[in-house]
């Protein structure tokens, strides 16, 4: 059965537009006027419409997302009292739910970002409650949670992390990065296979909702693993993933053979291309929004702090060396400028011991970078996963960020325009649940680095602004690469995946405060029409 669509205006990794894909087995077997000039059975007229790739998230967290849209709904709300009533809500029609555990709150709400437990307590106070803020590095938690898990003022801040506590040295209910979120989390009961299935398969819908047919999972333990196998086979997960299983310090080592077991067993899977369990996540720092980003200099509102490396200088490079020598790609979140020069000389020394291979590091958000590494990159071929829709002056930024580094430093967050310059290979991802999976909300923001929808005013620091070619190249063409799917995806040409979208405006011909608001008119996934 081949299927030729026509009267399309295509847009492909930024090439001049062509009319004509022809589809057959679920692959595109010509473009352009090959494609016209071809035999079909079936011919689809796009009225002219804009055609382009289906996007790929190549930084996400889509059971997490999944799990949150089955919790309180507080993302997006701008007020203590709004998200304590959505918590109490909840809790009066889940009674039989033991823990709730929701997210995400907005941090910047309160000055400084420490959240009381008492607060949960007036609403709900007798089962453990948990949310995360958005940068999802901090969890606000009821005093009936910090019983469970028994955290007193006798409890010390565990490597990595920190306990906020009241003048007495009790804890107050604010706790920061995945070592402190641990000793609360570790003590809810773990969820099932069967909910995270569901979860999975909540996310797939998100994501095709948005246009997009590709993401990664880029924090995956061995439960999520499960989880994904399963929906693997029930058929729960619709689009195509890329897994990357989250080490930390001191225990690193013994995960790389359960780590090759899921491999393979993602590999036998009879839809090998569905998952690809290829890559090991790190976390170097924390975020800049909790004062937990390894600065090289120090942060303004402490000087004696310089924020938090997760790990030694030594363990890095013996742990990245290790996966790299099993050939699995590294993915190291690094947000401020000394957990970036700590990735990239880790990276550096992996590849100074171990054979070549198209290896592909990836070093996620890169929110500050010194500048003379800004060519590493390109030298040590790191893509830089960045999160477009971050690039503009948000609350987070205004509130937390800019009196934590000073003006100078926060305007120096996000530099596409100088890694492009340098050479550097950008992909973008979307972070979710952090931020929104929808690429369509968030394409525009690096081009005018302003709110989504914002027309007037001054982007920030504008002099770093991208094309929307580039904004829609970097979700699309260079996602696929980042997730060695680019033989697969990610570009309209002969041999890829039928996986493309048809959009109501063409984004490269309209204000940029107008992307936001196009509709996706259909998405064709392997070549049929599912939206
Ligand atoms: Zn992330």
């Amino acid at each position: 059965m081949r299927t030729l669509f026509r009267n399309a205006r295509c847009w492909s990794a930024a090439q001049e537009l062509f009319d004509g894909i022809l589809v057959e087995d679920q692959i595109i077997v010509a473009i352009g006027a090959a494609a016209l000039a071809s035999d079909f059975d079936e011919v689809i007229d796009l009225n002219k419409a804009f055609v382009m790739p289906a996007f790929i998230d190549s930084h996400a967290h889509p059971i997490f997302a999944g799990r949150e849209v089955g919790g309180p709904k507080i993302t997006g709300l701008n007020s203590l009292d709004e998200i304590l009533n959505e918590v109490k809500n909840f809790a009066a029609l889940n009674p039989a739910e033991p823990w709730i555990i929701g997210g995400a709150y907005e941090a910047a709400i309160i000055g400084g970002g420490d959240f009381d437990a008492h607060w949960l307590d007036s609403v709900v106070s007798d089962r453990p409650v948990v949310l995360l803020a958005v940068d999802h590095h901090t969890i606000w938690v009821n005093t009936e949670a910090l019983e469970q898990a028994g955290i007193t003022e006798k409890t010390l801040d565990p490597s990595g992390g920190t306990i906020a506590r009241r003048a007495d040295g009790s804890p107050k209910g604010t706790l920061r990065e995945p070592n402190a979120m641990a000793l609360i989390l570790d003590a809810a009961p773990p969820d099932s296979i069967e909910r995270d299935v569901a979860a999975i398969a909540r996310a797939c819908n998100a994501y095709l909702d948005a246009g997009v047919t590709a993401a990664i999972d880029s924090w995956v333990e061995k439960d999520m693993a499960q989880a994904y196998l399963a929906a693997a086979k029930s058929g729960d997960l619709s689009i195509a993933m890329n897994l990357s299983f989250l080490v930390t310090p001191g225990s690193w080592s013994q995960k790389i053979k359960e780590f090759n077991t899921l491999r393979d067993a993602f590999a036998a899977l009879p839809h090998p291309d569905l998952i690809k369990a290829n890559s090991v996540k790190f976390l170097a720092d924390g975020a800049l929004s909790a004062g937990t980003a390894a600065l090289i200099d120090p942060y303004e509102d402490n000087l004696n702090s310089h924020g938090i490396k997760i790990w030694s200088d030594d363990e890095l490079i013996d742990a990245l060396t290790e996966f790299d020598m099993h050939k699995y790609q590294v993915h190291i979140h690094a947000i401020g400028d000394a957990a970036v020069k700590q990735a990239l000389d880790a990276i550096e020394a992996m590849m100074r011991v171990n054979p070549r291979w198209d290896r592909r590091p990836v070093i996620v958000h890169a929110q500050l970078i010194c500048d003379e590494d800004m060519t590493r990159f390109k030298r040590l071929g790191v893509i830089a996963n960045i999160q477009p829709l971050w690039c503009y002056m948000d609350s987070m930024n205004k509130e937390l960020i800019l009196p934590r580094l000073g003006k100078l430093r926060n305007d120096r967050q996000y530099s596409l325009r100088r890694l492009i310059d340098a050479g550097a290979t950008i992909a973008f991802g979307s972070d979710w649940p952090v931020t929104s999976q929808i690429p369509l909300l968030a394409l525009a923001v690096p081009v005018n680095r302003l709110h989504p929808g914002i027309k007037d005013g001054d982007g920030w620091n504008i002099t770093e602004a991208i094309t929307m070619d580039e904004s829609m190249v970097f979700y699309t063409k260079n996602a696929a690469y980042q997730m060695f799917r680019n033989n697969e995806r990610g570009v309209i040409d002969v041999g890829m995946k039928a996986d493309f979208i048809v959009l109501e405006k063409n984004p490269l011909k309209i204000d940029p405060s107008e992307v936001c608001t196009v509709a996706i008119k259909a998405l064709y996934q392997n070549g049929i029409k599912i939206r």
